[in-house]
């Protein structure tokens, strides 16, 4: 199996053509496996559960895109709205009446959002929404959590998880110090520390904003009364309560861990799933927030190709069949998610291996320590060295996990029982060789 490595020989060539063009040879870190090692593939396409490399080998995607890609690649559906609003052009930079067909979608699942405005990107969203509290409340801090990401705006690449814990890099260069320095990062699910940095600095912080349940740190979830207890103390304290849902809207519940944890924020952000694949972001709630903004206000927010057209077209299609199925999708996501993450849990276990699992719904990690994982401290404590063979052998038997220990896995409705065996059959041969 080892052998077939030398086969990749279109991918390389490709590889060796984006290295003379783009630093590192890609259009965002992640991409270039550093956490793992060994040779990225380059997509060629993919259909339902399946991508096929340059050289025409076939994968099982368990990322998804890393995340949007919940209905499986080249949904019919999603790619007959694409194709026909493309028809009628891609871009006017005038209004539609698909800005208005998407946003009712999103209202009807998420009631708490009472305005929103489109953005072309998951950080467009968290970063707009942070200046919209800093203008709500006339303060300058903001709280996030280690090991949540929002995105690569500068406040918030402090302690910002996967391609920033990957690459080994404690932010960024290029952020000014005085910039950073409003961002506190504290534990997640540690409420205490959120009560002494309010304590601490009293009548400075805007906002809290966080991963409600954490993907970009591997999964991590809320312990019990965390998220309530968030809501408690931002509203006690007068600061916003900043809900990032760009991984987790839509895949968890209909309306997102908002939904299912019943959490009452002051803005939301989305993304990912949002857009069907297409780029495509959007922040909202309560509307004397919302209403702050340009034109109506004084904060200050613009997009060429917000609420692009081909953008909308594409979340429509998938909010409308993700809507059709909701009886039986999550229902069907949670037990083939369930059956592959645990079988490949298990099959660890009998290999004697230290693997950690946490999942829910469609997002998981197995994360290689004896855990608990709770917080970024202790994801870290996973063995990446083993993660990343374990990636590479995946990867040649025709499974593609996400590139890093500190990445959430998804599942799509297009997996089905077929490939959770597969997956659970290549991880069993993968961990015999590691005790081998
Ligand atoms: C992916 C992600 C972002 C950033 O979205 P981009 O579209 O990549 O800019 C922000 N927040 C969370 C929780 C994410 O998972």
């Amino acid at each position: 199996m080892a052998t077939e490595m030398g086969t990749r020989t279109e991918s390389r060539r490709l590889q060796e053509r984006a290295e003379g063009l783009f630093p590192g040879g890609v259009n965002s870190p992640v991409r270039a496996f550093r956490a793992v090692g060994g040779e990225p593939p380059f997509v060629a396409r993919g259909q339902g559960a399946y991508l096929w490399d340059a050289d025409g080998r076939r994968y099982i995607d368990c990322f998804g895109s890393w995340g949007p890609m919940i209905l499986g690649h080249a949904h019919p559906a999603v790619v007959e709205a694409i194709a026909r609003a493309a028809r009628d052009s891609a871009s006017f930079g005038a209004s539609t009446a698909a800005e208005g067909d998407l946003a009712e979608r999103v209202m009807a699942v998420y009631p708490g959002i009472e305005r929103l405005r489109f953005v072309s990107s998951g950080t467009e969203a968290t970063m707009s929404a942070l200046r919209l509290a800093r203008a709500a409340t006339g303060r300058k801090r903001i709280v996030k959590f280690e090991g949540c990401y929002h995105g690569h705006a500068d406040g918030l690449l402090v302690k910002a998880g996967s391609g920033v814990a990957t690459l080994g890099i404690p932010g960024s260069a290029g952020v000014p110090e005085e910039i950073a320095s409003l961002t506190l990062a504290l534990p997640y699910n540690d409420l205490a520390a959120v009560e002494a940095a309010f304590a601490e600095y009293a009548g400075e912080i805007a906002a809290v904003i966080l991963e409600p349940v954490v993907g970009n740190a591997g999964c991590i979830l809320p312990g019990e009364g965390y998220l309530a207890g968030l809501r408690r103390v931002t509203a006690e304290q007068g600061a916003l309560l900043i809900v990032d849902e760009v991984m987790t809207g839509f895949r968890l519940a209909p309306g997102g861990a908002t939904e299912l944890y019943g959490i009452d924020a002051d803005l939301i952000t989305l993304g990912k799933i949002l857009g069907g694949g297409l780029p495509c972001g959007a922040f909202g709630g309560r509307r004397r927030w919302m209403d702050m903004l340009a034109p109506l206000g004084p904060v200050y927010q613009a997009g060429t190709l917000s609420g692009n057209p081909l953008a909308m077209a594409a979340g429509c299609a998938t909010l409308d069949d993700l809507a059709a199925r909701r009886e039986t999708i999550y229902a069907q996501l949670e037990a083939t998610t369930r059956a592959m993450a645990e079988g490949v849990a298990q099959a660890a276990r009998e290999a004697g291996l230290a693997v950690t699992l946490n999942r829910l719904g469609s997002m998981w990690t197995w994360f290689f320590t004896s855990g608990p994982v709770t917080n970024y401290d202790q994801a870290a404590r996973s063995d990446v060295s083993k993660f990343g063979a374990f990636h590479r052998g995946m990867l040649e038997r025709g499974v593609w996990l996400p590139p890093s220990q500190f990445e959430a896995a998804f599942m799509s409705a297009a997996h089905g029982l077929a490939e959770v065996d597969a997956v659970v059959s290549a991880a069993r041969a993968v961990f015999g060789q590691f005790s081998a």
